[in-house]
């Protein structure tokens, strides 16, 4: 049997790197793209094959979806998993950081997905994985920007299921809690910087600590939890196309 391919953004850590992993090792040809392209070689150990993707770029978004056509002929899987948070008090957050959010946690992969769609329809099947979070449905303190990124998607998602159901193509959300990875590292940093010299400095400090805290002890999940959760997905029951 044909493997399945396998589309992975945000491959070079966290989820998306035990995702590529583990799918690889279930038998898919995954294709595991990021920006950091030593990262991704590791997983060459695991027979992924990696390709470099800046998600907010548009050469780079073609370039992937033309080099993935280009090898396989079609593409299965797609899974949007690039993201990151950049938290902060709605004042702190510069608009430019704001905006940067919005490109890749929504933009960057409506694009990607508005590039992969044409060679789903074509082929009557498909399936659409997008990570959201618990935090597209709940808000926490300093999380605006972050929540609005996700709860875009959620929305985003919530249509697009719709408008291409009859075409054998699904559409599904992934929205994990605590995951013990680096974007809590990242997002902390974020805000401990966003509030540098303002108003909400002390509080904004401690929060990052504490959630720096929370991404390094035993509390939360492994990463791998959610490849596991993943790897369920798209195993599920697919639409027929009509
Ligand atoms: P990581 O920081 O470990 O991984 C984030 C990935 O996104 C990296 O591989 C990074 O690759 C990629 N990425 C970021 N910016 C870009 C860009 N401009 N172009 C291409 N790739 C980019 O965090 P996680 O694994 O935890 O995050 C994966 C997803 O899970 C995100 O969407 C996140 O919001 C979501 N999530 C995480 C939770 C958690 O608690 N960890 C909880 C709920 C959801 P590179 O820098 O190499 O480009």
């Amino acid at each position: 049997m044909e493997k399945k391919v396998v589309l992975i953004t945000g491959a070079s850590s966290g989820i998306g790197y035990q995702t590529a992993e583990l799918l690889a090792q279930k038998g898919y040809k995954v294709y595991g793209a990021a920006r950091r392209t030593e990262k991704l070689s590791e997983l060459k150990e695991f027979e992924v094959e990696t390709v470099y993707l800046n998600i907010t770029k548009e050469e780079s978004l073609k370039a992937v979806v033309d080099h993935v056509m280009d090898k396989e002929k079609r593409i299965d899987i797609l899974i949007n998993n690039a993201g990151y948070g950049s938290l902060g008090a709605v004042e702190d957050v510069t608009v430019a950081e704001a905006k940067n959010q919005f490109e890749v946690n929504l933009f960057g992969l409506a694009r990607l997905t508005q590039l992969v769609l044409p060679h789903m329809r074509a082929q009557k099947r498909g399936q659409i994985i997008n990570m959201s979070s618990m935090g597209g449905r709940l808000t926490t303190y300093f999380g605006a920007w972050y929540h609005a990124t996700k709860y875009a998607l959620e929305a985003f998602s919530d249509a697009l299921r719709m408008e291409v159901k009859s075409f054998g193509i699904d559409v599904i959300l992934i929205e994990p809690g605590v995951i013990k990875t680096d974007w809590g590292i990242i997002a902390a940093d974020h805000l401990a910087e966003s509030a540098k010299g303002g108003s909400y400095e002390q509080i904004a400090s401690q929060k990052a600590q504490g959630i720096k805290k929370q991404y390094t002890s035993n509390w939360g999940s492994s990463p791998s939890t959610v490849a596991k959760t993943i790897l369920k997905s798209v195993n599920r029951r697919k639409p027929k196309a009509r």
